[in-house]
């Protein structure tokens, strides 16, 4: 079973806020995401980072009322959102939580923070494709580590359909992040099985990345792809 990793003190912060559902004091550990340093980038954009996993302290959860969001949504809610969340959380998530959570080990308590954090999220933030995409996308990376092949293609196929979503609206800070979704995309894309010539439309987008590890794994990939679908372009 999967365990929340170590997470080294040199690249945590802690520290108190109020919830700003229950107004309970809550702890929050984040990490100093300047200070990070990478070890290793995936052929799937996942970036590895030395003494710890970012993935695990994306979603902030309330220990009081659980309310969980992505951590740069967490604190920002106004008061339309305010009323939505406080009415989802008592109507369906407190009931389904308080009758896991004893019983659940990290990885499962992991998960559910994240689907929270979605639903959540669908609610007040439902135009936010990106943001729905990548916490589908890290549970699928998640799902992975715990080897669960079975719920990773489920996340998988709802990160597609989001991120799908996010390259047809344009809906990015700039070229490189365009493209590093393009070619998470197209990974995931594979990895559900999809239409290969459809995955080579994203492909095409990632290989024109201003940023060289992109473009070369984009590169890998394409060459892979063309070989599968028997011909040269
Ligand atoms: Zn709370």
């Amino acid at each position: 079973m999967l365990k929340s990793p170590f997470q080294s003190p040199q690249f945590v912060n802690e520290y108190k806020q109020k919830c700003p559902i229950c107004g309970k004091v809550i702890s929050v550990v984040d990490l100093k995401r300047n200070v990070l340093e990478e070890k290793a980038f995936g052929s799937d954009c996942r970036i590895v980072y030395v003494g710890c996993d970012p993935l695990w302290t994306e979603v902030i959860s309330c220990p009081h009322c659980y309310y969980s969001n992505h951590y740069l949504k967490f604190f920002g809610i106004n008061n339309f959102e305010y009323e939505l969340v406080e009415d989802l959380l008592f109507k369906q998530h407190r009931p389904i939580v308080e009758l896991r959570l004893d019983k659940r080990g990290d990885f499962d308590k992991m998960v559910i923070k994240y689907l929270q954090a979605i639903n959540i999220n669908e609610h007040i933030n439902p135009g936010d494709h990106a943001l729905i995409g990548s916490l589908w996308r890290n549970l699928y990376w998640l799902s992975k580590d715990a080897l669960d092949n079975k719920f990773a293609s489920f996340c998988a196929q709802k990160a597609v359909e989001k991120y799908k979503l996010t390259m047809e609206k344009n809906e990015f800070r700039d070229i490189e992040s365009k493209t590093a979704t393009a070619l998470s995309l197209a990974n995931m894309m594979l990895f559900c099985d999809e239409d290969k010539k459809e995955v080579k439309y994203y492909v095409e987008i990632a290989e024109e990345s201003p940023n060289e590890r992109i473009r070369t794994i984009a590169q890998l990939l394409m060459a892979r792809l063309k070989k599968a679908l028997g011909k040269a372009n």
